[in-house]
């Protein structure tokens, strides 16, 4: 049995600013430093409850945050970007029983949230699916689904859990801390928080059989409200995409289809800056 850890930063318990999440920022080390023990209390309860090989992706900004001597070595780490599947990246290279999401946050414009956005925190306002707005958190789970790969577990803030509670059925939560503003957060002490990953790691993986796979079927329609019209002129671009002011649409046969151009618009959007 194998278990895929996708980690973001933005969650981790101890983690509230920008500073402590940009590389090259005073208190980026900070960040690293929790974000690499958090990955390895999910390693750690993966291990717990039985897992063969654990597979970790670094999930944050330029996707080389953990600090690889310092990761759990029973783990197999995929560092770096850009690659097809993102905050993904290696769940289609093998039959993994269930997927968990450590330190995860809302979607963009989610009052009281930690460091809330979708996929990008300055070209994006809000992302839909077939006109819902949704969280990095379904829009990988839906990447699990096309690989038939269930999520087990969320972890993050009580706003980000409150969301994977409500859209992704069986799934687990851990709030590592409360969200009082985009860069405000009462959090549990991080070893308290661990603590609760590791044993609800377990539990989501001694679990995993009973999980369904979050599953996108038929067409699947992406649209993206961009911050500003220079951006929204480049993302524009790419045949088949509709466009409405700063809002810009694709219609894929398929959910990675749909995701790609998700993808395409966020390289495009950066161009723009
Ligand atoms: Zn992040």
């Amino acid at each position: 049995m194998d278990v895929f850890i996708s980690i973001d930063m933005e969650g981790v318990a101890g983690v509230a600013t920008r500073e402590q999440c940009r590389r090259g920022a005073d208190d980026y080390g900070i960040g690293r430093r929790l974000m690499t023990a958090e990955a390895n209390a999910a390693v750690a309860g993966a291990v717990d409850a039985g897992a063969d090989q654990v597979v970790v992706r670094d999930a944050h900004g330029d996707m080389a945050n953990l600090l690889p001597d310092e990761l759990d070595r029973r783990a197999e780490l995929i560092i770096g970007s850009p690659s097809a599947h993102a905050m993904m990246e290696g769940i289609d290279t093998r039959p993994f029983a269930v997927a968990l999401f450590v330190g995860y946050h809302a979607a963009a414009g989610v009052e009281a949230a930690v460091l809330a956005h979708t996929y990008s925190g300055t070209s994006f306002h809000d992302v839909r699916i077939d006109g819902r707005s949704v969280t990095e958190a379904e829009l990988n789970a839906w990447l699990a689904g096309e690989y038939g790969i269930p999520v087990g577990l969320v972890t993050g803030d009580d706003r980000i859990c409150a969301v994977a509670e409500a859209r992704l059925p069986g799934v687990r939560t851990v709030k590592v801390k409360r969200g009082h503003g985009f860069t405000v957060a009462a959090s549990r002490h991080p070893e308290d928080a661990r603590a609760a990953i590791r044993a609800a790691a377990a539990d989501a993986v001694r679990g995993a059989p009973e999980l369904t796979p979050t599953v996108a079927s038929g067409p699947v329609t992406i649209e993206v409200d961009l911050t500003d019209l220079r951006r929204a002129d480049l993302c524009a671009l790419p045949p088949h995409v509709e466009r409405d002011g700063r809002t810009v649409r694709y219609t894929g046969e398929r959910y990675l289809d749909a995701f790609h151009c998700l993808r395409t618009w966020l390289h495009l959007a950066a161009a723009a800056r």
